[in-house]
């Protein structure tokens, strides 16, 4: 197959050519890779945004993340947006929930609300064609860690059966603040075990979190370690979204605080490795990295896909 191709090179099949080149472990630009990108403005927006930046892939919260009123989508913008969805091949499309839900409250107003809410934006991410729906587990507020993970697993039996999305919810583990929960892939593997279709629940693996939860992805054993303990817990395989950051905080630290591509305590070296990790390759990558300038996310997303061995 790759003589064949190769022999029959011509300008247009260059770039196919360099790809058949590449050993089978590698990344090739096949890849995806993306960046959380604003919505502002009308929602169809947030994909030209992607494009400019050079994305595949990228992540959007669907409305305000931080307030509880949501005001409905337009049916031509939802036209818009799967257009150029489809035009830009911006896939996956992920979408983050908003901030203000938390499913695993012992508070029965604020659990009930959050419900109703995940619903509706649930429902929002199935009327966009979003592939993926990154669910943040909340905090206990102090009622305990099996009490969270018991709520949070209620919520989610009831989610799924009231909203039967179309969109894959992830659940997406944490550095373990406060009284979060999830900062354990055992956390998850409970959550996912207690559905009843586990296969329907995939995972958003982030790396900053990962790291700040006391696993040492920056270490090559470390990082084969977690990855091997992942794979025995919950198969690799669950893996659909790596949320590719670096790290403002120490190892362990169970404080959130994400950093520049190479400039935290995971480090270049560290990332390079889980980017080209055989383990993730069926993953997309999305960063979340800062933006203090508009420089950021272009800087951001250069190294990563140098990192990857992506051409453009
Ligand atoms: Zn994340
Ligand atoms: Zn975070």
């Amino acid at each position: 197959m790759a003589e064949l191709a190769y022999a029959s090179v011509s300008k247009t099949d260059f770039l196919t050519d360099m790809r058949v080149q590449l050993p089978p472990s590698a990344p090739s630009d096949n890849m995806r890779i993306g960046l959380h990108v604003s919505i502002a403005g009308h929602i169809y927006e947030s994909l030209g945004r992607a494009k400019a930046l050079g994305c595949n892939a990228m992540q959007i919260f669907s409305r305000n993340p931080r307030g509880w009123q949501v005001t409905a989508l337009d049916e031509a913008d939802v036209k818009e947006f799967r257009r150029l969805k489809e035009k830009y091949d911006i896939n996956p499309v992920v979408i983050h929930i908003p901030y203000i839900i938390n499913l695993a409250t012992p508070d029965d107003n604020l659990y009930e609300r959050s419900i109703g809410a995940y619903i509706e934006d649930l429902k929002r991410a199935d009327t966009l064609g979003a592939e993926y729906f990154v669910t943040h587990l909340g905090s206990h507020v102090g009622s305990g860690e099996d009490n969270g993970i018991r709520r949070f697993s209620d919520a989610l039996r009831q989610i799924s059966k009231k909203a039967d999305p179309k969109t894959m919810i992830l659940l997406e583990n944490t550095a373990g603040s406060g009284d979060g929960i999830g900062y354990r892939f055992e956390h998850l593997k409970r959550i996912i075990e207690a559905q009843p279709d586990p296969a329907k629940i995939g995972v958003c693996l982030d790396t900053a979190h990962t790291f700040e939860a006391g696993y040492d992805v920056k270490d090559k054993a470390g990082l084969e370690k977690t990855l091997k303990d992942f794979d025995k817990l919950l198969g690799l395989d669950r893996i659909k979204v790596v949320h590719f950051n670096d790290s403002l905080s120490q190892i362990d630290s169970r404080v959130d605080r994400h950093q520049h591509i190479g400039k935290g305590e995971i480090g270049g070296a560290g990332l390079k490795r889980i980017i080209n990790h055989p383990g993730l390759k069926n993953a997309a990558f999305i960063m979340e990295t800062p933006k203090d300038t508009d420089k950021d996310d272009k800087r951001n997303m250069a190294i990563a896909k140098k990192m990857a061995g992506i051409k453009k």
